[in-house]
C-alpha cells in the first residue's frame, strides 16, 4: 500500500477502493494528469500520457 507524503494516510490507484487517488486529466491527444490525495487533497504528482485518438483511452 502506498501512503500520501503529506498526511501519511493510505492511498491506492484502484478504482473500487474509497481511498483512491484523485486523478484529473487535461488535454486531448497528449494528456497531462495530476494526482491528488483523497484525504488531504494535496497534490501527490504529475505525469502525462498519450491518449484519445491514439490509444482510445478516456
Ligand atoms: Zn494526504
Amino acid at each position: 500500500m502506498a501512503k500520501c507524503p503529506h498526511c501519511e494516510k493510505t492511498v491506492t490507484l484502484k478504482k473500487s477502493e474509497p481511498n483512491q487517488i484523485c486523478r484529473e486529466t487535461e488535454g486531448v491527444a497528449k494528456k497531462e494528469v495530476m494526482y491528488s490525495c483523497p484525504h488531504c487533497e494535496k497534490v501527490i504528482g504529475f505525469g502525462f500520457f498519450l491518449g484519445g485518438v491514439l490509444t482510445g483511452r478516456p
